[in-house]
This record gives C-alpha cells, structure tokens and sequence, in this order.
C-alpha cells in the first residue's frame, strides 16, 4: 500500500482499497440498486467514461510532477486524487493510429495489421472490446478522434473528426453524414459528449469514448488561453541541445527537431485552418506583435531553437489546459445527474510527447517521453483515492480491463492482462516485468528508424532494423535518468546484454511477433525509395 506522495511516485507497490472480490461485490451491489425493477436483465457493470487525449503527456500533468512544472492541471488532478495515478503506462507503437487500433483490439501492431498513420487502415471486422460491450447490453458512443481511416463499429451513437481534424471550427462525420462544428475542437467534443450523455438510454450502462484532438501537433490553442503564461520563460528540459554523441545514427538523423523541423504552422507564424474573420483578429492582437519582434531579432542557432521552444510551449500547455477544463466539466456532470459512484473514469493518451527532451517535439522512439502515456482511473469502490502504481501497464490492457469490467470473457486472442488488481492494489505476484515495443513507420514523416525493443524498469534494449542503420543500444534509467548514453558495447553490461537480447526474444516468441514486418509496415515507400 503506498499513498499520493507529494505527486511524484515513489513506492514500489500499487495501492488500493480493500480487496479485488470486495470490490467486484461492491460493483455489484452498486449496480444492482440502480437496475429498474421492470428491467428483468441484470445491468452488466458500472459505466465507462473514457477520455482519450491525443499527444498528452505526462510532463504536461501537475499530478506526475513533473520537475518543470510547466502546468497545473487542477481538474485533472481531480481526478487523480480520487483515483489511481499509473506511473508507467507504456505504449506499444508510440503514434496515434496504431495505439488505437490497440487500444480497441487488446493486441499489438503485428495482429491489429494497423502498423502506421501513412498507409494502414483498420479492418473493421476485427473483435473490439466496444462491439462485445454492445452485445452486452452496454450503450456506446464515440466522439472526437478516431483516425483509423475505415468508418467506427461497435458504437450506437458516433461523430468524428476526419482524419487529424482541425483545431478550429472542425468539420466532423457521422452516420448521417458531414456537418461543420461552430467552435474550439475541445469544446465541440466535449459539448457533444455532454449532449449525449443528456439524451442517452438511461435504462442501460454506457461506454462513451471522449476523444480529443489535443494537444496534436500544430497545437493550436483556444483564443481564451492566448497569453495565459504571461510571456514567462518555461524552463527548458537538460537535453533541449542534445548533441547524440555515442550514440547509433539512427538517433542523431532524424528529422523531427525544433531546430530543423519546425514549421510556420508549428512556430504560429500564420495561423491555423478553420478560424474565422473574428477569431483572427484575437488571434493576431496576441500573436502579430510578438511575432513581428521575432522576424526584427532574425534568430538563428540555440536562439531560434530557445524561441521556438518557448513558442511551443506556449502553445501546447494552452491546448492542454482546454483539455484540463474537459475533464472538470465531465466530472461535474457526472456528479450533477448522480451517477459519479457508479462510472469508472479513465484518462489516458495514445502516447507520450517530447516537450523539448533531446531536442524533439512528437513521439514514436522508445525513450520514455514518448513511450510512456498518463493513465489515471477513478473507479469508485475499487481504486484508492490518490493511490499511485509502478507496475508496467500497456495500452493492450485497456480492453481485457473494459471486458472484466462488465464481466464480458476476454477472447483468447487478446495479448494483455484486465488491470483490476492493480486498480484493488493487489499487484499479482507474476505481473509483467517487462513490455515488447515495436515502431515501424519510416521514412516519411519524420526519418525515426524502424525499432523493436524490451522495457523493464530500469532497462531498455533497443534494435534499429532493417534499413541503413543496424545497430543495438542499451539504456540504464537509473546510471543515465535522460536516456543520453548507451551501454550496449560496455564490457561491464555485457551479462546484462546477454540477459536482456534473451528476453527480447522471449517476448517476440511470446506475443508472435517472430518474423520481419511486411514491407507495407514501413508506409507508402519502401526502404531505399528516397
Ligand atoms: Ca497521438
């Protein structure tokens, strides 16, 4: 048992209240006195509010205390204080499409078939854990983000943004067709699950997926947040002019840094699609003199990399704090119809973010910024409150969690492990120790090497594969906390090598992921093609 500790993590064991069983029978009984007496079939479980950000990382988070303290996230803190806080969720294929396709599936990149954001589409047909909550009895809904490119199923209810969507006035399809939102994406997303939510089936539970668009790049924030950090500098991360020395080329030749990478959509040196004649004009009054000061001081070198640093954070922070107020008006609506007791909420991302680490923004490498997402669960008679976990979860437990949850079997296909334990505090005593990562997407858009590896908790062994880089790095979190160093050709780690290259192949054999990816894996362009 370990409690909330000043907001960063550091206990070794999950905490929780009381046991699993108790809290199972707690569910139960909870749900068992909201059945109306004139519905003869028992209610399946408590409901799923689910919101899913898109980029949200954990740096950006008040809760995991992060040692920048770029931002307070009051409501979202909230909601960690009345639940669990998971200090390593880790993702599997750190980019928005395959994580959700993931998510929805309980199976990694190589058994979804959805490897990358360029030339994957998701086949529908697979089992998802919402169509078997639909056969369960559950109401489902789907809004915001979606971007797997084939239509939603398994959803009663759903409106998406086409592909990446935008920040302003979005354009959003459903069933019915194609309709333009009136307003900042986060806001339309979140006033369109409220909707739902107010005119839902009350007789039976709900699965509704909230899904946002932010804080994704280009990181457009709502004109209400222009200005909110007051012009202050936020501090900038150890590894902002990350120099890649000793390390395998792969990691220096990429193409995804500020100082490289940044465009003027990124920097806010013209603004974004969608907004409006009036909306400009707010935009312009913060952002016209500030930039007309940055063309007059024609930066170049660290200077331009520190502006635009300071420009991006800014940005995200502001989109993050939309996000931030989702959540507490979520939260107070559950409370205001009275059924905050028997909804689990679940706050998570598709993954991790660079804020500046390494010199990046973006994500898709298997350093912790990016592989490791926030997950935050309020499930009321099962989690503590403010109650912390270190155990390494994933995004292929999320829907073997939903199932369990609505006491729905887990198809033996599936590849993770339902949380519930965790959640009641009681770590099973051969809970993972470590995680199988797999990135494929390369070159375009952002010249990250394909890369599989294995994560413990103080470990990293890394392969760049299949392209002009085939080289081998081994990470130790707790020698080299900033991932700067690899220690593949020290003699002192050659043991640990050994150990780690033999678990790697353990974990390939064990979730079948044995033989190189076919070619399509990569994107549109095979290797050498550029
Ligand atoms: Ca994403």
């Amino acid at each position: 048992m370990a409690g909330h500790r000043g907001g960063r993590w550091n206990g070794e064991w999950c905490g929780g209240r009381g046991t699993f069983m108790a809290a199972l029978i707690g569910v139960a009984l909870l749900t068992a006195g909201r059945a109306p007496a004139a519905d003869p079939a028992p209610r399946p479980g408590p409901n799923i509010l689910f919101i899913f950000c898109d980029d949200l990382t954990c740096q950006a988070l008040s809760c995991y205390g992060d040692d920048r303290r770029l931002l307070q996230t009051p409501n979202i803190d909230r909601l960690a204080k009345a639940g669990m806080t998971f200090d390593r969720c880790l993702v599997t294929n750190s980019i928005c499409g395959p994580s959700r396709a993931t998510i929805l599936t309980g199976k990694y990149s190589h058994r979804n078939g959805f490897y990358n954001n360029t030339n994957s589409r998701f086949d529908s047909t697979q089992t998802t854990f919402p169509k078997l909550l639909q056969t369960a009895g559950y109401q489902t809904a789907l809004v915001g983000k979606w971007h797997l490119v084939s239509e939603p199923t398994g959803f009663d209810h759903w409106e998406i943004l086409p592909g990446q969507g935008i920040y302003y006035n979005p354009p959003m399809i459903s069933a019915s067709g194609k309709t333009t939102r009136r307003g900042y994406v986060t806001d339309v997303i979140t006033d369109l699950s409220l909707e739902w939510l107010a005119t839902r089936d009350r007789t039976k539970p709900f699965l509704l997926m909230s899904q946002h668009k932010a804080p994704h790049r280009e990181w457009a924030p709502p004109l209400r947040h222009l200005g909110w950090d007051g012009d202050r500098s936020h501090p900038e991360p150890a590894t902002l002019f990350d120099d890649y020395a000793g390390r395998s080329r792969a990691v220096s030749d990429h193409d995804m840094g500020i100082d490289r990478t940044f465009t003027e959509l990124d920097a806010k040196l013209r603004p974004p699609p969608g907004i409006t004649p009036e909306e400009l004009v707010t935009w312009n009054a913060y952002y016209g003199p500030r930039n007309d000061a940055f063309r007059a001081a024609n930066l170049s070198g660290r200077d331009l990399v520190r502006w635009r640093y300071q420009r991006y954070m800014h940005d995200y922070l502001a989109c993050v704090k939309a996000i931030d107020e989702s959540v507490g008006r979520m939260l107070d609506a559950l409370e205001a119809e009275g059924i905050a007791d028997e909804t689990v909420v679940i706050l998570s991302s598709d993954q991790g973010f660079f804020l500046g680490e390494h010199g990046w923004f973006d994500k898709r490498w298997i350093f912790e910024e990016s592989l490791r997402t926030p997950l935050i669960v309020r499930w009321p008679g099962l989690t503590e409150p403010g109650s912390q976990c270190d155990k390494i979860v994933s995004l292929i437990d999320f829907a073997p969690t939903f199932l369990t949850l609505a006491r729905v079997a887990v198809p033996a296909g599936m590849q993770g492990r339902a949380l519930q334990p965790l959640l009641a505090g009681h770590a099973p005593a051969d809970w993972r120790t470590s995680l199988y990562y797999h990135y494929y997407e390369y070159p375009v858009p952002h010249r990250v090497r394909p890369h599989r590896g294995v994560v413990t908790d103080r470990y990293k062994l890394v392969h760049y594969y299949g392209t002009d880089v085939d080289d081998w790095e081994l990470l130790d979190r707790e020698v080299d906390p900033l991932e700067t160093k690899s220690f593949h050709a020290d003699p002192a780690y050659a043991e640990r090598m050994r150990d780690l290259r033999a678990e790697l192949d353990r974990l390939r054999r064990e979730v079948g992921d044995e033989t190189d990816p076919p070619r399509t894996a990569f994107g549109d362009k095979p290797f050498g093609d550029r």
